[in-house]
């Protein structure tokens, strides 16, 4: 079984019944639902559509609301605008129009102007287009284009090492977060995030309500960078968002800060994801180049919790074929072996402990699997932190909300089965005999088992096992 879970973003090119089915087959873990494009219509047909399907599977995929968060866009344009070295062109704010004659547009973020000193740079669309900030006033900024382009509406625009002043989460985002609330969707991604105040500002939508979605963090600034240790401790999982990353950090530092990142997650227990242009490539065509298997492998090598597709999943032309190729990628590499950052983690808990001996028993072993069985998740989640070397890691739980939680872990398959607290052993035999009619195991495999057992004294006593099937 592969272990590093594949994150699928949704869109125009997968959006029916027939191509969800198919991209489960192929084996996405995760489905991405990315707010920057997606309508509340389409999101809450989308989620109907990936349940049912799932159910009929059996299988359970997680879903990600990823929130647009504070991002500056240009506004509308009658048609795409040609801008040559050395032009001037004017952004503007609150009706304002450029000087006669000049090019420009509006923004969609009022203090543009203050945020912004004479010498900053602007980046359109993702790096396509640089700007020099030549002189601002109270509606307007002037800049001088540094690199030759066409400007089209509702452009992305960075401001690299410029910490702007727009709220961590706009109104849309408050709307788009109540939705994923109402749905019990299992994570929502803060975009452009700061510092962890920007999480507790997140996590504070959730008070009063009886879901409580993963909160993702996407590291895409300096900034973020410069808090990581801080925001990774307030979220619950992490997202190396490299688009944007590689357009607000040197682009040759790109690759030493997803290491660092995925370094310090594994050591920090907090599921990663490696995300952006994985297979770019593939958007157009059939096959990766062998740069992008290299980037795919090395995110495997590094032994992140999950890698993720954007475009060529929402618009590229081989959607299905990017996750088999993912798939394909990641079997191989899993299997040749990895950084194994997790042997530097500091282990501080007891219940740490008995996980990692469970995981060296299964590594011994060569242990088909480790079954643990888990309440709040922890279990499943010291598991696949401390990255068993073999064994595939089975979660199992009685609850549906949170199984999907669990989906992001590297190796984790999550089982619902109902919980019975007074019969352990049948517990055990239960759940053996369900994986063992899923194809998971066989007989004559060898598993571990984590199991917490009740006491008379109200107490939680933790076992590990081992089990022949
Ligand atoms: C990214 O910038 O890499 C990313 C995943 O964010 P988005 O797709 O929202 O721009």
């Amino acid at each position: 079984m592969r272990k590093t879970r594949i994150i699928a973003t949704l869109g125009p090119a997968t959006d029916s019944p027939e191509r969800l089915a198919a991209l489960l087959d192929a084996g996405v873990n995760i489905f991405r639902l990315n707010m920057t494009h997606a309508k509340h219509e389409w999101v809450r047909r989308v989620v109907a559509d990936i349940r049912a399907i799932a159910k009929r599977k059996q299988i359970i995929p997680g879903i990600l609301l990823d929130n647009q968060g504070p991002s500056i866009r240009t506004g509308d344009v009658p048609a795409p605008i040609q801008l040559s070295v050395g032009e001037r062109f004017f952004f503007t704010v609150r009706g304002a129009t450029p000087p006669d004659g000049a090019k420009g547009t509006s923004v969609n973020y009022d203090d543009l102007a203050r945020d912004v000193r004479s010498g900053d740079t602007l980046v359109v669309d993702n790096g396509e287009m640089k700007m020099r900030i030549l002189s601002t006033s109270s509606s307007l900024v002037e800049c001088e284009i540094l690199t030759e382009g066409s400007l089209g509406s509702r452009r992305h625009i960075n401001l690299p090492g410029v910490r702007v002043s727009i709220p961590a989460l706009t109104e849309k985002d408050r709307a788009d977060v109540a939705l994923a609330l109402e749905l019990k969707l299992d994570y929502v991604a803060l975009s452009f995030v700061r510092d962890p105040e920007d999480i507790a500002t997140l996590k504070a939508c959730f008070q009063g309500h009886s879901h409580t979605p993963q909160v993702v963090a996407k590291i895409e600034h300096q900034f973020a960078v410069d808090h990581f240790d801080a925001i990774a401790h307030a979220a619950d999982a992490i997202m190396v968002a490299r688009g944007d990353l590689g357009v607000e950090c040197p682009y040759e530092e790109l690759p030493i800060i997803q290491r660092r990142i995925v370094k310090s997650c594994i050591h920090m227990g907090k599921p990663v994801i490696v995300a952006t242009q994985m297979l770019e490539s593939m958007i157009t065509n059939p096959l990766p180049t062998r740069a992008e298997i290299t980037d795919v492998a090395n995110a495997v090598f590094e032994q992140a919790d999950a890698i993720m597709l954007s475009g060529e999943t929402t618009v590229g032309r081989h959607p299905v074929t990017c996750i088999e190729v993912m798939d394909r990628i990641a079997r191989r590499i899993e299997r040749s072996g990895g950084a194994n950052y997790h042997e530097e983690a500091e282990l501080t808990q007891p219940r740490q402990k008995l996980v990692k001996s469970a995981t060296l028993l299964a590594d011994q072993l060569h242990a088909r699997a480790i079954i643990a069985f888990t309440r709040s998740g922890q279990m499943a989640r010291f598991a696949a932190s401390l990255r068993p070397r073999h064994s595939a890691i089975f979660a199992i739980c009685s609850d549906e909300i949170l199984a999907g939680q669990l989906t992001m872990l590297r190796g984790v398959t999550p089982i619902i089965i109902p919980a019975c607290s007074d019969d352990p052993e049948g517990s055990i035999e239960g759940a053996i005999q369900r994986l063992v009619n899923r194809g998971f195991v066989k007989k004559g495999d060898t598993v571990v088992i984590l199991v917490p057992h009740a006491t008379t004294h109200d107490r939680q006593v933790d076992s590990l096992k081992m089990h022949v099937v």
